[in-house]
């Protein structure tokens, strides 16, 4: 079972109560927010940039939203391939 603190230490990993669980009067810890994956961040960010170069482009519409398309499907399978 996953913990919903996401946390690795977490004694729950072992199958003891959960840390972020209130068990009886015992109020549990609260959840962290969830971190930011960096991996998707930087492939964003370079996607930013790529379409904001593409969007530069003095050629005729329909052939940049056509480069933009194919950089937001590489973008797609790139985040399926995600482990
Ligand atoms: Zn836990």
């Amino acid at each position: 079972m996953t913990c919903i603190g996401r946390d690795p230490l977490c004694p729950c990993a072992d199958g003891d109560a959960c840390h972020y669980r209130d068990s009886g009067k015992t109020k549990g810890f609260p959840v962290p927010p969830p971190q930011p994956d960096p991996t998707t961040d930087t492939a964003v960010n370079d996607l930013a940039h790529e379409l904001w170069a593409i969007a530069q482009s003095p050629a005729p519409i329909d052939d940049v939203v056509a480069l933009m398309r194919d950089e937001l499907h590489k973008f797609a399978s790139a985040i399926r391939e995600k482990p």
